[in-house]
């Protein structure tokens, strides 16, 4: 029997029509390549927005199409978020941080018609339209007057000029099935070529109604948003939805990424929540400690991506009383996973214990189920010991790769992330390892994160990577690759020293090397698998 409920579709432009409606007057801000602060709100962003799919429509951009984007986190880019996937075409975020030929075979790969690209892109665009012919807009994000014009570069449209055409013109959004295409990001790619995520406009929806929570971001309109992950990893983790369905108040930081802009920024614009990867954290980080800084009005940070290392939680927490939500996911999963908060019975522990808890990736929210899996396929108990592989399913877990000849990556079901962890009993899980960097000693897997994050909780060290080189005894042991901090000084034997009675003698790393940086993937992650390329040469010193 048909149910008794109303059966609206579940569309992303719902959302868009929502702060409409409700937060008109909420501010979004972005810091433009131009250089400039540039001030809209929700209303004027919904009004675009439609200019966009109007400007689409003219152009003939069939529904299901993809469009893709090559930008920062601003206004423009947020605008084709609801514009594209609003109209029912397919919003494609490339990420600019990849090799121009990986970007042109992702563009290739996606069938993209369309590539909206923002002025500092520029270059990418002159080094790979020739080899994009399934393209046929290029759609520079700038007024007309800022249009290049430069014969190494196909013939461009200017955005505002694209949208100008159609203000005061007036737009509904379609209806259609919930399950349609909405977006799609592809994974890093760091073994093999990069695979496409699909998402659907129910998936997108279902995660922003997750992330909303409480015990999850905890967003609300009383909040100034500020997403450092960017709009091309993972929908900058579905914040630009989240954050209309609340009416938070939004801040863009553009190309400004480094640690003196996005303290300005936060500064200004009132920033209470703050969501990025460790790596540009530690940015901010180094630049205000020096100057003693402190954070006005920021309250709250979700940090993710790859592991954070104590003692940044620690120094958010203890330093600039910054609560830190350590998150987990992965482009597959919309990306949301796991947050790190406490439940009510945590609430009587010391600080100390309860610090412990918070360096855990965090529980599962509505919508996830996780199990861990050994090495004989059983499913492992959940007592924080044991680890294995982490499994996951849920409404925004991909059943899928788009364009996929391998076949579903699925397992009875469930999607298998790569990564390996714990669960304790209370549901919280420890991400050990990526089973790739897993380091394999003598028939025992020691936990490359962990060396790391002693490592890091080093005064003298800015940033380090653990991995495994190969040992004619053991297979494998430990080496640890460090960054020193300007001006500090550290040696092997004292980094060796330091790990004494924090991790077992086994596990303790063979060898310290000292560099002047470690390569960053197009994440912001550290890249292993280019660092163990530069270390080709290196062999282990065997007593
Ligand atoms: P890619 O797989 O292309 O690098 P993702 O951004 O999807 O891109 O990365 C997902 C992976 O990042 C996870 O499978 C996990 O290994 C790692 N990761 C994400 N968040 C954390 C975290 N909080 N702690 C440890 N690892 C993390």
């Amino acid at each position: 029997m048909r149910g008794l409920m109303q059966g609206d579709h579940l569309l992303i432009s719902s959302l868009i029509e929502f702060a409409n409606k409700n937060h008109g007057d909420a501010e979004v801000i972005s810091r433009r390549v131009e250089g400039d602060i540039h001030r809209s709100n929700w209303a004027t962003v919904s009004k675009r927005s439609k200019q966009v799919a109007l400007a689409l429509d003219a152009l003939n951009v069939g529904t299901g199409t993809r469009v893709a984007t090559l930008a920062w986190n601003g206004y423009r880019h947020l605008e084709l978020y609801y514009g594209v996937s609003g109209s029912q075409r397919v919003l494609h975020t490339l990420n600019p941080r990849l090799l121009a030929d990986q970007i042109a075979w992702i563009i290739d790969h996606a069938q993209d018609q369309m590539v909206c690209f923002d002025m500092t892109f520029v270059p990418i665009i002159k080094a790979i339209h020739k080899s994009c012919p399934c393209v046929k807009h290029w759609i520079a994000l700038c007024d007309e007057s800022a249009l290049p014009k430069d014969s190494d570069l196909p013939e461009l449209i200017s955005y505002e000029g694209w949208i100008k055409g159609f203000v005061g013109q007036s737009y509904a959004w379609p209806l259609f099935d919930e399950n349609t295409a909405s977006s799609m990001c592809y994974t890093s790619g760091t073994t093999g070529h990069p695979k496409a995520a699909l998402y659907s406009h129910r998936s997108t929806i279902l995660h922003a109604f997750a992330t909303c929570q409480t015990d999850v971001f905890g967003l609300s309109a009383k909040d100034s948003i500020l997403p450092v992950v960017p709009m091309f990893h993972v929908n900058a983790w579905g914040l630009p939805y989240a954050c209309a369905m609340v009416g938070a108040k939004l801040v863009f930081p553009g190309p400004g990424l480094d640690g003196k802009s996005v303290y300005e920024l936060m500064e200004q614009e009132g920033v209470t929540f703050a969501a990025g990867v460790p790596t540009v954290w530690q940015m901010l980080l180094n630049y205000m400690a020096p100057l003693g800084f402190k954070f006005s009005t920021l309250k709250r940070t979700i940090i993710g991506g790859s592991a954070c290392p104590p003692a940044m939680i620690h120094s958010f927490q203890d330093q600039y009383s910054v609560e830190v939500l350590h998150a987990w996911g992965m482009t597959e999963m919309s990306p949301l996973g796991t947050v790190c908060t406490l439940k009510n019975k945590h609430l009587k522990l010391t600080r100390e214990e309860q610090m412990k808890i918070r360096l855990k990736q965090g529980r599962a929210l509505y919508g996830v189920d996780l199990k861990i899996v050994g090495d004989s396929g059983d499913e492992l108990p959940h007592d924080g010991v044991a680890f294995g592989d982490l499994y996951v399913k849920g409404p925004w877990v991909i059943e899928n790769y788009y364009r996929n000849d391998q076949g579903s990556p699925l397992i009875d079901g469930w999607f298998p992330t790569g990564d390996v962890a714990t669960i304790d009993l209370d549901g919280f899980i420890q991400i050990t390892d990526r089973s790739k960097d897993v380091i394999k000693s003598g028939g025992e897997w020691i936990s490359s994160i962990e060396i790391e994050n002693i490592a890091m909780s080093h005064p003298s060290i800015t940033m380090a990577a653990c991995i495994g080189v190969a040992h004619p005894k053991w297979d494998e042991r430990p080496v640890v690759v460090v960054v020193l901090r300007p001006e500090r000084t550290l040696t092997k034997a004292e980094l060796l020293a330091f790990y004494e009675g924090k991790i077992a003698k086994w596990q303790v790393p063979d060898d310290v090397i000292f560099v002047e940086n470690i390569p960053i993937g197009a994440t912001g992650k550290m890249l292993k698998t280019k660092l163990r390329e530069q270390l080709k040469a290196y062999a282990l010193p065997i007593a």
